[in-house]
């Protein structure tokens, strides 16, 4: 029986998914050939990489609007700084709201001037700050929509005047926002695409080529651009399974309905949070709560063995919390099934009424 698969990263993705990933292993489309032995441009995986492309772009309602998607290497960390390489000439504004933020400040600095309008670093990044100002004369401002590791989303995005920036990497196709107020989104693949490996990154074409660096070729996105994600060998196999996941939410209705999904897998996951005694939620405000990954800690942390073993028995992988955080994280990525969150629940409950 397949576990009920709560990691943060890589993280699970749909059986179905899995299934035609690994025959394509063997014997991709009835070639008598593997998916990764044969040339990354023959018209079969070039299909491949142009229906991927294509469906990363319908789901973010993206299409035909100046923007191209594309599938590097190197991971959302490589974008951290690729995005500086690419759109800073003096001065970028970061919203600081957690690890990969801070990360992406780190190396955003080497390029030029950054602001940092705002942070929740004083109560360990467990709140989205608010009301912060952001200068006009910047040339771009990041943000982070969802903190993987202390479990909190952004719901409102700043209205600005400069190209938006957006590292999505663990909430990207799990709802509907309004793309088009973004200029770039960035996100590695291992959180709710695909295997580690291949980044996404869907850009606004005409934010590029105003830098007046010079830009190597493998960093520069309109090099990218121009050889549509094949300026080099792509990673073809996690690019594959990425068009299969993002086929699999296709036939299941697209962004919309797997929102509908995540909110009542987080709806019934944040209940038992605040309901059970035993337990208390990373995250207080809960407007800020990531419906991707649910922190919360065990009151009495004598109990952690009892549970953690509790969670072994029903089949429970996944669940520790970062070793910045401590405590439980429940990640509910889209290939989640409802049942596995039900199957945590039960396992809380059933230590409170043991306990
Ligand atoms: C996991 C993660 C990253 C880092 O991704 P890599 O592909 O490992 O470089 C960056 N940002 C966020 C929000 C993440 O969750």
């Amino acid at each position: 029986m397949k576990k009920h698969n709560f990691s943060a990263g890589p993280c699970i993705l749909p059986q179905s998914v899995l299934e035609k990933a690994s025959e394509a292993v063997k014997n991709f489309n009835g070639l008598d050939l593997s998916l990764i032995e044969i040339s990354h441009r023959s018209k079969p995986f070039v299909d491949v990489m142009e229906r991927a492309q294509e469906l990363a772009l319908k789901h973010l309602n993206l299409q035909d609007k100046g923007y191209k998607a594309l599938f590097l290497q190197g991971g959302a960390s490589l974008e951290f700084l690729m995005v500086a390489y690419n759109l800073l000439e003096k001065k970028a504004a970061y919203l600081n709201t957690g690890t990969w933020s801070s990360k992406a400040i780190k190396e955003a600095r080497l390029f030029g001037e950054i602001v940092e309008v705002a942070s929740s670093k004083d109560q360990n990044f467990n709140y989205i700050p608010k009301n912060y100002a952001i200068p006009s004369d910047i040339d771009y401002f990041h943000c982070t929509s969802n903190n993987t590791i202390f479990g909190t989303q952004m719901q409102n995005f700043p209205e600005v005047s400069v190209p938006m920036v957006c590292d999505m990497s663990s909430d990207i196709f799990s709802r509907v926002l309004d793309f088009s107020k973004f200029d770039l989104i960035y996100a590695g693949a291992q959180k709710n695409m695909g295997p580690a490996g291949t980044t996404l990154v869907v850009v606004k074409e005409e934010i590029l080529g105003k830098v007046s660096r010079t830009i190597p070729s493998m960093l520069d996105y309109k090099v990218h651009i121009s050889k549509d994600s094949m300026f080099n060998t792509p990673a073809v196999f996690p690019v594959y399974v990425s068009m299969l996941t993002l086929d699999w939410l296709q036939e299941l209705g697209g962004v919309a309905n797997i929102e509908k999904h995540n909110t009542k897998k987080a709806e019934m996951m944040y209940g038992e949070i605040d309901r059970n005694p035993f337990f208390k939620g990373f995250v207080t405000n809960k407007e800020d709560r990531s419906k991707m990954n649910a922190t919360f800690n065990l009151l009495d942390t004598s109990l952690e063995e009892r549970f953690n073993t509790m969670c072994r028995e029903a089949g429970i992988n996944g669940l520790n919390g970062h070793r910045s955080v401590g405590g439980y994280r429940a990640s509910m990525y889209n290939a989640l099934p409802l049942e596995s969150v039900k199957v945590l629940v039960d396992v809380m409950q059933t230590l409170e009424k043991q306990a």
